[in-house]
């Protein structure tokens, strides 16, 4: 009688390898990187701590970025953490966090004051995320650098978790964009 290979499991699944995951907290399942630096600015250093300042700016104010920053004079994609609100907004308005206008129906002014400081409570000066980001000028300037070279190589993957380390929400993104300032100015 020849023999059957009935019964045996087929070889060519592979179960997936542990620890691959990126998580990016509230992110779309599959970002690109535009979802952390608008497409129409190059990751170059610069950019980066741009968008690096602009997040913390306007994470500190009550907003959170739907999108990667663009630029501060182009609408830009964000929530407002006070009632839940999506639209979009220009940096520099944002920028300058005047309480008195944020957008049309948002909660009266007189409640926005206690509701921004239990927000502003939950942001910290360290980062305490599952996916580490840098918040020393040596550890900025070491993924700025690990940035480039993604760049060089054409290596999508490794962009991607640069521009998440740099760019990707953090309740450290003061010190975060701070670090990312100084790393800026250091020479690699
Ligand atoms: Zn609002
Ligand atoms: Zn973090």
């Amino acid at each position: 009688m020849s023999t059957t290979q009935a019964g045996w499991l087929p070889a060519d699944i592979e179960p997936p390898e542990k620890g691959t995951t990126m998580t990016t907290n509230t992110r779309a399942a599959e970002p690109g990187p535009s979802a952390y630096l608008a497409a129409s600015l190059a990751p170059t250093p610069r950019n980066i701590a741009s968008a690096a300042e602009a997040i913390a700016k306007i994470t500190a104010t009550g907003w959170e970025p739907l999108s990667g920053y663009p630029g501060s004079d182009v609408l830009w994609r964000v929530r407002c953490l006070l009632c839940g609100w999506e639209g979009d907004r220009f940096f520099s308005h944002l920028r300058r966090g005047r309480p008195v206008f944020r957008h049309p129906g948002c909660l009266p002014a007189d409640q926005r004051a206690e509701k921004l400081a239990e927000i502003t409570q939950r942001l910290k000066p360290s980062c305490t995320c599952v996916f580490a980001h840098p918040l020393t000028r040596e550890d900025a300037r070491q993924v700025l650098d690990a940035l480039a070279e993604a760049r060089r190589l054409g290596d999508g993957p490794g962009l991607l978790i640069c521009l998440a380390r740099l760019l990707g929400p953090c309740p450290a993104a003061a010190a975060r964009s701070q670090a990312v300032q100084a790393a800026q100015t250091l020479e690699s």
